[in-house]
C-alpha cells in the first residue's frame, strides 16, 4: 500500500485507509482514483499534482 501527498497543503491519500469521505472506500489503489480528482483539502492540486510517499 502506497501515500501521496499534496504538494500545496500536505494533504496525504494512504491506500490502506481510502478517503470514505470522498467515495473510496479503504483499500482503493491510487491507479482507481479519476485523475480529476480534486485534493479535499485545498481543492488547488489534482491528483497527477500528489507524489508518491516514501514507505517505511
Ligand atoms: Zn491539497
Amino acid at each position: 500500500m502506497a501515500r501521496y501527498r499534496c504538494e500545496e497543503c500536505g494533504y496525504v491519500y494512504d491506500e490502506q485507509a481510502g478517503c470514505v469521505s470522498e467515495g473510496f472506500p479503504a483499500g482503493t489503489h491510487w491507479a482507481d482514483i479519476p485523475d480529476d480528482w480534486p485534493c479535499p483539502d485545498c481543492a488547488v492540486r489534482e491528483k497527477p499534482d500528489f507524489i508518491q510517499v516514501e514507505s517505511r
